[in-house]
């Protein structure tokens, strides 16, 4: 892979990059024709990356389905589908990891502490591999995105980085690998957080300020349906990812529920009327 993005940059060729762990839908497919359009060439890899996942979490039984995400990728116009082994990218005696201070002491990083430092850590790897000029992530991960973004400036990698809208399903769920989980009796606990959060949208378009009066009602309206267990449901700066109490600039509401026992997580820019 590293000799390949070699030549290729020796050949002037732009190199564009989609990181996943497969099992693709829409979201994914919608990267990759981005991908398509900002590289001379496109890789995605597709890696279930052992780090990023907690004891207890989904890693043994996350959806896999290599035949199929092989002839989607190729549809999408990718040049190279990346599957590295596990071993090969963490191999005997590897003990090297990127973390980082404050952002993963948010949202998601509180449940799962190793979540942001897997992702840092296998996120430089393939960059180091795979040489792209341009990698492209989803907005639905926003942590994540966050996440990277700081860490692509703070090591000085010369890297754009790209983030793409949340693609969603016609009633509204953020399409993710995950959804595979859920059963039709789940799908309208699994919609609420979607609607919680255009409703608080539209609160805070029209005049809504208080971030406290703001959660209430998406807590209202999420725990009301049966089978859901809210992990945070939170407003926040859209850079640090801390608190907001008040909404006087655009924030980001983001959200983790669990609907039975699948995770899900979604999020949504606020923009007060005077900043809309
Ligand atoms: P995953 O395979 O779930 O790790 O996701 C790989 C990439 O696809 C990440 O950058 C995700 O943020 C992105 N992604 C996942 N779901 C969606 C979605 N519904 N819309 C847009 N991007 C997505």
């Amino acid at each position: 892979m590293q000799a390949w993005a070699e030549a290729q940059r020796l050949k002037k060729r732009k190199i564009a990059f989609v990181p996943t762990m497969g099992y693709f839908h829409q979201g994914h497919l919608t990267l990759m024709a981005k991908g398509r359009q900002l590289g001379d060439e496109l890789v995605v890899s597709l890696f279930v990356n052992p780090t990023q996942f907690g004891p207890g979490e989904d890693f043994e039984t996350y959806p896999r389905d290599t035949k199929k995400d092989l002839k989607l990728a190729q549809e999408a116009g990718a040049d190279v589908l990346f599957m590295p082994e596990a071993p090969t990218l963490y191999p005997d005696g590897f003990q090297t990891f990127v973390n980082l201070n404050d952002l993963p002491q948010h949202l998601c990083g509180l449940s799962r502490p190793r979540f942001l430092q897997g992702v840092a850590t296998v996120v430089t790897k393939l960059f180091n591999i795979v040489k792209p000029h341009v990698a492209i992530f989803g907005k639905k991960d926003y942590q994540q995105l966050a996440v990277i973004r700081r860490m692509v400036k703070d090591l000085n990698l010369d890297i754009d980085i790209i983030g793409a809208e949340t693609i969603r399903e016609p009633d509204g769920l953020a399409m993710s690998s995950r959804n595979a989980y859920l059963t039709p009796d789940q799908r309208t606990p699994a919609t609420s957080l979607f609607l919680a959060l255009t409703k608080a949208k539209e609160r805070v378009a029209t005049g809504e300020k208080d971030a406290g009066r703001v959660i209430a009602a998406a807590t209202e309206a999420i725990s009301s349906h049966p089978g859901t267990a809210i992990d945070y449901i939170t407003i926040c700066d859209p850079d640090t990812l801390e608190d907001k109490k008040y909404i006087e600039q655009p924030v980001i509401m983001a959200i983790a529920v669990k609907v039975g026992q699948t995770r899900l997580i979604d999020n949504m820019c606020l923009m007060p009327p005077e900043t809309a």
